[in-house]
């Protein structure tokens, strides 16, 4: 067996990827810092159980892509297929409302689902996701909306788009899924053997079936907004309201049905047209009755994640690369001892610099500084040695200048432009 591939599906993030997921995971931090959201860490592992009891057991995560396994001692775990789930059951554990009614968490890190890997969709994927706990009030919807817009924006980003939906709650979803149902039973046939099998468990999902058939056949399927009860249709116009009161652009689709079953209420997606079928950048939702039903206190919550992977898609062409300050350039044995006692004492001070550890002659270190796009170099060879005195050159404009080997005039040069 081949030990020099990975696992199918779970990916390496290489150093000339890194730095525009340190940038997502960087703007994650300060823009949801400004919302009040602070960070939780929870395990990536959780009993099978909880997974099963939040997200669901007819649900495709629950059904056929979770890694689950027995350990040594005989317990049934599961890698945790998304975060919500983990970052309730620690709310609960840690009874996190005694501090803060209104609780706002964020989190970060790798997920694990057994799917088809293909561009954005992998076996260990990444997510950053939010979570409110404590407010019914759909202000709080429409600004865990803003916040998501505003993490995309401040990327720099157009795409994604915004799409709500309401899912309505126990008390109206229970006749529109009857009403549903009588529609697509009429219509078996011209649906796909998947929207058949979820017939009884969960007809919804033929609502955002990929099968272009199912498309057709439920193009004129009752609509859920149709359904709702007075509660979840004041809730969603006062979404709404506040939306359109803080210019956050949105479009309505009453077809997007959330893969998981704890949602209720308001539901969202950031989707784009950049990635294939992988439409899908963030979502997420409003999940009233998960956190009772995990066993803790009757408080709502509302939250999103959003797939590291597809928004790093999104940033392609951005050029994020870093680059050294200085390359110090030395020939002769007596010149390299100089420029490695003046490179450690710059980067000391917080300058990257980069010597050559090769004995390569002049030329070949300089066409290294070329590729490393070094701002500066500075030339010392035996003769400057002896001046103790350096030929800077700011690589941008082709100017030199003598400059003394003394780290601190160096550092002054740097940080010049
Ligand atoms: P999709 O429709 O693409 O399967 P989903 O509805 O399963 O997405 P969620 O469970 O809501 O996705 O997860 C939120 C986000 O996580 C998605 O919008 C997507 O960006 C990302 N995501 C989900 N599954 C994967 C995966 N296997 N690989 C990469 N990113 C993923
Ligand atoms: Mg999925």
């Amino acid at each position: 067996m081949a030990i020099t591939t990975g696992i199918k599906g779970f990916n390496d993030i290489l150093p000339n990827q890194v730095e525009k997921w340190q940038l997502i995971e960087a703007t994650a931090r300060r823009v949801f810092g400004i919302y009040g959201f602070s960070e939780i860490r929870v395990p990536i592992m959780e009993k099978t159980e909880l997974f099963a009891r939040s997200i669901g057991d007819a649900t495709d995560i629950v059904e056929k892509e979770m890694y689950s396994f027995t350990d040594k001692g005989e317990n049934l775990v599961t890698l945790r297929p998304e975060g919500t789930a983990g970052v309730m059951r620690a709310f609960i554990e840690h009874k996190l409302q005694v501090l803060d009614p209104v609780t706002k968490l964020y989190y970060l890190g790798p997920m694990f689902r057994y799917e088809r890997p293909q561009k954005g969709r992998s076996r260990q994927f990444h997510q950053i996701g939010a979570e409110v706990v404590g407010v019914t009030n759909p202000r709080v919807d429409a600004q865990l909306l803003v916040m998501l817009c505003h993490f995309f924006t401040d990327l720099g980003l157009t795409e994604p788009t915004l799409q709500i939906n309401s899912l309505g709650c126990p008390d109206c979803r229970p006749a529109y899924r009857a009403s549903l149902k009588g529609f697509l039973l009429e219509r078996l046939e011209r649906l796909c053997d998947d929207c058949r099998r979820r017939m009884e468990t969960n007809p919804l999902r033929a609502l955002d079936c990929k099968v272009a058939g199912c498309g057709e056949t439920t193009a004129d399927a009752p609509s859920v907004l149709d359904h709702l009860c007075q509660g979840c249709d004041d809730h969603f116009v006062a979404v709404r309201r506040h939306l359109e009161a803080t210019a956050t652009p949105f479009t309505i689709n009453s077809r997007m049905v959330r893969g998981l079953d704890y949602y209720t209420r308001t539901t969202f997606e950031l989707v784009t047209g950049l990635l294939g079928a992988q439409s899908a950048v963030a979502a997420g939702g409003r999940y009233d009755g998960l956190i009772q039903e995990l066993g803790g206190p009757a408080l709502p919550g509302i939250g999103f994640a959003m797939g590291v992977e597809r928004v790093a898609l999104l940033l392609a062409d951005r050029e994020t690369g870093r680059s050294p300050d200085l390359f110090i350039a030395a020939h002769g044995e007596a010149a390299g001892d100089e420029a490695f006692r003046l490179m450690i004492q710059l980067q000391r001070q917080g300058f990257w610099v980069e010597i050559d550890y090769e004995g390569k002659s002049l030329k070949s270190q300089m066409r290294r500084a070329d590729k490393l796009k070094a701002r500066f170099t500075l030339i010392i060879g035996e003769e400057e040695l002896l001046t103790a005195s350096g030929m800077l050159k700011a690589m941008a404009t082709g100017v030199q200048v003598a400059s003394p080997l003394d780290p601190s005039l160096l550092a002054e040069a740097l940080s010049c432009s």
